[in-house]
């Protein structure tokens, strides 16, 4: 009788899910107020603020409710909550045939993600990162006892530097941890010849590359592997979540293990392993926000044009481009303020912020001015002379499926009256 009863309500559930349209996501109204065209109409010069509300960078790609809600009930109908459930399984499935990789191992987050694989790969000593990058790629080495070096990045790319990781080798180390940063592809080939010669591993921080490709394969199959972050300001993702994707089989067993504390069945632990699981709940978002991934990309696209053909007037600050001859998620639109520029990269962040555009200085001040790593070396500054000047001109403009084209041009439109107004 009451597995008649489940079974119902999960065949109605399932019915709904096909009756929900497939494609939600469409770009909201504009939320800009006006256009400012003079100094006077700027919230730094006592004008009323652009935006009513905050606009942030990184605000959710969030998919179709319906659907993810009728997950959601099979979810709690079924009681199965975590532990390789069906909805893991379902969604493991779908990245691997996303990004033509052989193995998917859904994770808790991002950061968990990065030390299982660490461990996995067995690194210890010096792992070589770069410091231009989220703090979490040097944390999940230094959680782990393992000293994090840093390399610096060629400003052009704003990348790892292959010369710079050669110079940073020592005996003590053991791999490279490269970044897409910006999800644009490191210089993989490079790397991967470094690594080769100098017989160290090499994984990849592919937090913000998912759906993006290098050389027009998808970011996910190059080094020994790769790590997502699936968190809630990513171009995707599943509240919180991360995976590490490899096409080593062995490495990919290996993690699966590690993630759940290292059983190998039941009552049979055979490694030092977390609880790196993925919930069936953050699952099903993962798999509905897949559906809807390609309208992300469209919207986040037509933002990246429209920032693109509003600043292509404006002299001194440039937009770092994406290649259109690869898969890109443009998730992020990022500015570097030049000493052209008539304000200092600060201020115009605090005139931004002023309109309540919450515009970010991604990633200053870099990791090696910042704790424990601003202690433990002193002078890294020194070797780091692209990341120093890179960190100090960069600034993160919002975008996503939650702006409109006519916010983009009024946001510009700051943008044109600071570099116009002498008072600014
Ligand atoms: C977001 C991010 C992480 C951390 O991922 P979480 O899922 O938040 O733990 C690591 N590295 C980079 C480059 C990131 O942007």
């Amino acid at each position: 009788m009451k597995n008649d009863r489940m079974a119902t309500a999960r065949s109605k559930s399932v019915g709904n899910l096909a009756a929900v349209p497939m494609s939600t996501a469409s770009a909201p109204p504009s939320r800009a107020r006006k256009t400012p065209r003079v100094a006077a109409d700027l919230a730094i010069h006592g004008a009323v603020p652009l935006f009513a509300e905050a606009v942030h960078v990184g605000r959710p790609n969030v998919g179709s409710s319906e659907r993810f809600l009728a997950r959601a009930r099979d979810i709690l109908e079924s009681r199965w909550l975590s532990n390789n459930g069906p909805m893991l399984i379902e969604f493991e499935t779908r990245i691997r045939e996303k990004l033509g990789v052989k193995n998917c191992v859904a994770m808790c987050n991002g950061t968990i993600a990065l030390e299982i694989a660490t461990r996995a790969l067995d690194l210890r000593g010096e792992v070589i990162v770069p410091s231009y990058t989220f703090v979490a790629t040097a944390h999940a080495l230094q959680w782990q006892e393992i000293t994090p070096i840093f390399a610096d990045i060629d400003p052009g790319t704003q990348n790892l530097d292959p010369d710079a990781v050669r110079r940073m080798i020592t005996p003590r180390t053991t791999g490279i941890v490269g970044v897409h940063l910006w999800g644009r592809g490191a210089p993989v080939e490079e790397l991967a010849e470094v690594a080769a010669v100098n017989n160290l591993r090499l994984m990849f921080d592919a937090s913000h590359g998912f759906g993006c490709s290098h050389g027009g394969t998808f970011l996910g199959n190059f080094g020994d592997c790769e790590v997502f972050s699936f968190h809630a300001t990513k171009f995707f993702n599943t509240f919180e979540g991360g995976a590490v994707v490899t096409n080593d089989d062995r490495l990919a067993e290996k993690m699966r293990l590690m993630r759940n504390f290292g059983f190998s069945g039941y009552d049979h632990v055979i490694y030092p392993g977390t609880n790196g699981k993925m919930t069936e709940i953050a699952a099903a978002m993962g798999l509905t926000n897949l559906e809807d991934l390609d309208d992300f990309v469209a919207i986040n696209r037509a933002n990246y044009g429209a920032y693109r053909d509003e600043l292509r007037s404006l002299r001194g600050v440039s937009m770092l481009a994406f290649d259109e001859s690869e898969h890109n998620n443009y998730q992020y639109i990022v500015l570097d303020v030049t000493p052209e520029f008539p304000v200092s990269r600060d201020r115009l962040v605090d005139a931004l912020h002023a309109e309540n555009v919450l515009a970010r200085k991604y990633f200053w001040p870099g990791c090696h001015n910042m704790e424990p790593y601003r202690s433990f070396y002193p002078h890294a500054g020194l070797v780091l002379p692209h990341t120093n000047r890179i960190a100090e001109r960069v600034v993160v403009l919002p975008t996503g499926s939650s702006m409109h084209p006519d916010d983009i041009r009024a946001i510009v439109s700051v943008l044109r009256v600071l570099a116009s107004s002498r008072t600014a």
